[in-house]
């Protein structure tokens, strides 16, 4: 929405006192906790080694529900003394060989850990190079997680990974942790030639064998997590299509469906070229572009933003969108452990609501915010990263995270916000690596020169938000003062906010920084207007509730819903329509022209109190509307009033 020119200035800012208050910190419930005997701690010796590249070869035999695996961890020694390796396993395997650099080597394996003896290659250098190959088998459905499922659609098989947190170490030994990538990984995957495997990066080669079996060998060429690789293994119908970018480079789109939901998958599918040039066009390239992106059906009721081939079980725009944007956010920057897993689903959550904006306007985005509000406790920071429940909290980890990236974009300014995210993903030591909320912060602080420390840490380490109450008085004329309190009982926050300022002739806005308990604001106002009303973050750009006061006026009673007269009308730019509410509501409000079309719509959170809404004109995706006349309607959940409006240009 753009800003009209504003005359009034601010004359000064008090600070009337700051009182700190101490984090009212609050239980949180995990009705359905799911303790998992792991988490992603990396032994000592886990530390002291970089992992390079994964060799994997798996025989898959689904009559059985059972793995043949073959897997070759090539690590580079990063520390003096080791004698042995670790990797992740989970326990219940039969182990068939176990080898370093080619030799066979002793080991251990119990508490889902395989400790494999360096004693052949003696005590590594520092820069050495092991190669630790481990031949197994199994029923990788034998743990009580479904990392590994061997499931059937219409009568076939159908088998399907799903390996985050920490899943992958049930099907294949790797140092199961996210801070350490490896550089590449081969798939190598060989089941009944009826079936084809879809799986991440590119596909080598597909090569039939006897016995009525096929070996598919992919190749990921890029950094990936150990929790990103993934197979989708089903009888699939799949085809082919190509995103063209801006420099005329092409990046081939593979979708895997099961064929009897071709036909209502296709069109949905075709959005996901607009979605790729818009997450380009605000994200830069897409990170795996030598290789693919592409889709395949699983049998989970979600999406899994596997590196290259997002696992899809729901079709909707939103999960088309929030998969993708992971391959930025996720995928190419990965968490770096799963307290702050926000950083992949926050940014996911924004693709979603970045693409309503794009798909149908500005007040779409919006109104996705306003329906993903969270008010309740608990901090963004997983505290608890051995339950998965918290780890994945909807409100936290997806709805409140997305929202501190929705605010942000407001503190540091839309132009910047978008070259930031740029920064951010192109920081030479985060891309394709992995990120702490901090490194994310620090970038953040670089490039806009802001100290952000605050807004971090009440946003992603604090609970809540704030409750501001704002008290305002027009006398003396010409000065209207501006009290803004924050009356939560806990933390307090540091936020810029917008104050806007609507007269009898001008709409004004101000972005002024507040801190503390109460703070006062003077604005001067021309002799000639009077003033109307008073909002803060009438955009809606912090999560917060609010209240307007003016001294000596009445708020309005509880159960009041007044529309009062639009101004001015007719109107040519901007027109201002006044309303009352007697308690916070979901408000919708819609424009119709004489056909009885809806023309604009919006839906929104106003708490008790007056408020105006402002119409320009517009369609909700900007478009200009023809003068004449319009009716605007305002909806609570009990009841609607409606307005005429003339439109004269
Ligand atoms: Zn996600």
């Amino acid at each position: 929405m753009k800003h009209l020119l504003f005359f009034g200035t601010i004359i000064s800012s008090i600070l009337l006192g700051q009182v700190d208050k101490s984090m009212d910190l609050c239980s949180r419930q995990n009705s359905f906790a799911k303790w998992l005997s792991i988490e992603n701690m990396m032994t000592e010796n886990q530390e002291r080694i970089n992992i390079t590249f994964y060799d994997l070869y798996f025989k898959i035999f689904p009559d059985d529900q059972s793995i043949n695996g073959l897997v070759s961890a090539t690590a580079i020694v990063v520390d003096s003394g080791l004698t042995s390796i670790d990797l992740d396993l989970m326990d219940g395997y039969e182990i068939d060989s176990v080898q370093i650099n080619g030799q066979n080597a002793e080991y251990t394996y119990s508490s889902n850990l395989m400790s494999i003896q360096l004693a052949m290659v003696g005590t590594p250098d520092i820069g050495s190079e092991i190669v630790a190959t481990i031949g197994y088998h199994g029923d990788p459905q034998s743990f009580d997680f479904g990392s590994f499922t061997f499931d059937e659609h219409q009568g076939e098989h159908l088998i399907w990974t799903l390996s985050e947190p920490y899943g992958a170490r049930g099907w294949w030994p790797c140092k199961d942790d996210p801070s350490d990538k490896a550089d590449s990984v081969n798939i190598v995957v060989n089941v009944p030639d009826h079936l084809i495997v879809a799986s991440n990066g590119s596909l080598i080669s597909e090569e039939s064998n006897p016995n009525g079996r096929k070996t598919y060998y992919w190749q990921e060429s890029y950094p990936i997590a150990t929790y990103l690789v993934s197979l989708a293994i089903y009888p699939y119908q799949y085809w082919e299509d190509t995103y063209i970018n801006a420099d005329g480079d092409s990046l081939s789109l593979t979708y895997y469906v099961f064929p009897d939901h071709y036909g209502s998958l296709y069109e949905n599918y075709l959005e996901t070229k607009d979605m790729i040039g818009l997450f380009e066009e605000k994200y830069g390239a897409y990170p795996f572009f030598d290789e693919k992106y592409g889709h395949a059906e699983f049998g989970w009721g979600g999406g899994m933003e596997h590196q290259t081939l997002s696992s899809m079980g729901g079709w909707s725009d939103w999960l088309i969108a929030h998969e993708l944007a992971h391959q930025w956010w996720g995928d190419m920057i990965t968490c770096a452990d799963f307290h702050h897993i926000w950083l992949n689903e926050g940014f996911a959550r924004y693709g979603e609501a970045l693409w309503a904006e794009y798909d149908e306007g500005i007040d779409a985005y919006h109104t996705y915010w306003a329906n993903h509000a969270y008010y309740g406790g608990g901090t963004v920071i997983v505290e608890n990263t051995t339950t998965v429940s918290e780890i994945f909290n909807g409100q936290l980890t997806y709805n409140k995270a997305g929202w501190v990236v929705h605010m942000l974009r407001h503190v540091v300014g839309d132009d910047v916000f978008f070259n930031m995210l740029n920064a951010y993903a192109n920081n030479d030591s985060l891309k394709y690596a992995s990120a702490t909320t901090e490194d994310f912060r620090d970038v953040c602080e670089d490039f806009t020169g802001l100290d952000l420390h605050d807004f971090f840490d009440q946003w992603i380490y604090g609970e809540r938000y704030p409750r501001y109450r704002v008290l305002y008085d027009t006398s003396p004329e010409n000065v209207l003062s501006v009290q803004v309190n924050q009356i939560q009982s806990w933390q307090l926050f540091h936020m810029p906010v917008d104050i806007r300022i609507t007269t009898t002739d001008s709409v004004y806005n101000y972005f002024v920084d507040q801190t503390g308990e109460s703070t006062l604001y003077l604005f001067e106002i021309p002799d000639s207007e009077t003033i109307l009303n008073v909002e803060l973050d009438p955009d809606n750009w912090i999560l917060k509730s609010v209240e307007v006061m003016q001294i000596g006026q009445e708020p309005p009673l509880p159960g009041a819903f007044t529309l009062n007269s639009p101004f001015p009308n007719p109107f040519n730019g901007r027109i201002n329509i006044p309303f009352s509410i007697g308690e916070d509501s979901n408000l919708s409000f819609s424009i119709q022209n004489i056909m009885g079309q809806t023309v604009w719509e919006k839906h929104a959170f106003y708490p008790n109190g007056k408020h105006i809404i402002n119409w320009q004109g517009r369609s909700g995706n900007g478009a200009d509307l023809p003068s004449g006349l319009y009716f605007f309607t305002i909806q609570s959940s009990k009841k609607s009033l409606r307005q005429k409006i003339l439109y004269l240009k």
